[in-house]
């Protein structure tokens, strides 16, 4: 079964986890823009490391015949420093442009601050202007209160909610992302926040439109591998194999090909 994994953060992993994926059927990946652990100084590391999303990355993802595609975007949590916010934001519009960038993300909230929603509004709003899907970090605390607002936020700045992604979702906070008409992502880990057992829990209670699954796979403990593991937990649980074919491709594929650059790279 080939895989999309639909958000997944390389910067932070070694090339052996590029070919590990290769191995498990993962022909497609995204980055998301995210923070660096250490919080970035000044304008230049910013752009260089956007600069690594649609450089370097792509060709590290090839030599495993991996397709490498990235979200651009000011992460919630680098929001709050609003001063270098303002100096990065309008260099964004630039690499929203490359045909490799097909989305905004990640946006939200982290610690809902002022900042942070400020940033999340422009951000939709750049995202609308020019045709793009937005990908939408819900925090970790205060889930369903950031959920929630993040949706109130969506509809007022006039943003096409089939067009919003709310990542991380939770058994709290899946009815309200699937009753909003946005898409809902699961991001899996081997241990902490949400393991296959859960996801797959949720997948047999709500089926798979407008559902994603992915990794992460980001400075904490994480592996690369969770959508395969979670695939081989869906069918240890009796789901049938079209199905999850539509999870992990179908549904990534459609929402993030909005704009028709993923049919672009290759012949699918
Ligand atoms: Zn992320």
């Amino acid at each position: 079964m080939r895989i999309f994994e639909p958000h997944i953060h390389m910067v932070s992993r070694v090339t052996e986890d590029y070919e590990v994926m290769a191995a498990a059927g993962v022909e497609l990946i995204l980055e998301p823009a995210f923070w660096l652990g250490e919080p970035r100084k000044r304008l230049g590391t910013f752009l260089d490391y956007f600069d690594s999303l649609l450089g370097f990355e792509v060709t590290r993802a090839r030599n495993y015949n991996i397709e490498h595609v990235c979200t651009i975007a000011i992460n919630p949590r680098e929001a709050n420093n609003r001063a270098l916010a303002e100096e990065v934001f309008p260099h964004l519009d630039a690499y929203l442009k490359n045909d490799r960038c097909v989305g905004v993300g990640e946006i939200g909230y982290d610690d809902i601050t002022e900042a942070e929603e400020e940033f999340l509004r422009r951000q939709l709003d750049l995202a609308r202007v020019h045709g793009l899907p937005a990908l939408v970090h819900t925090p970790h605390r205060r889930k369903a209160y950031g959920t929630a607002r993040t949706i109130d936020v969506c509809r007022e700045v006039g943003f096409p909610i089939d067009r919003l992604l709310l990542d991380h979702a939770t058994e709290e906070t899946v009815k309200m992302i699937l009753d909003s008409g946005a898409w809902c992502g699961f991001t899996i880990y081997p241990n902490t926040k949400l393991t296959p057992e859960r996801a797959t829990n949720m997948l047999l209670e709500y089926g798979v439109d407008r559902m994603m699954i992915n990794s992460s796979a980001d400075w904490g403990p994480s592996t690369t591998m969770s959508v395969p593991y979670t695939c081989v937990e869906m069918r240890r649980r009796g789901i049938d194999a079209a199905t999850i074919s539509r999870l992990v491709w179908d549904n990534p594929f459609a929402f993030y090909n909005v704009t028709g650059r993923l049919s672009k790279l290759k012949a699918w």
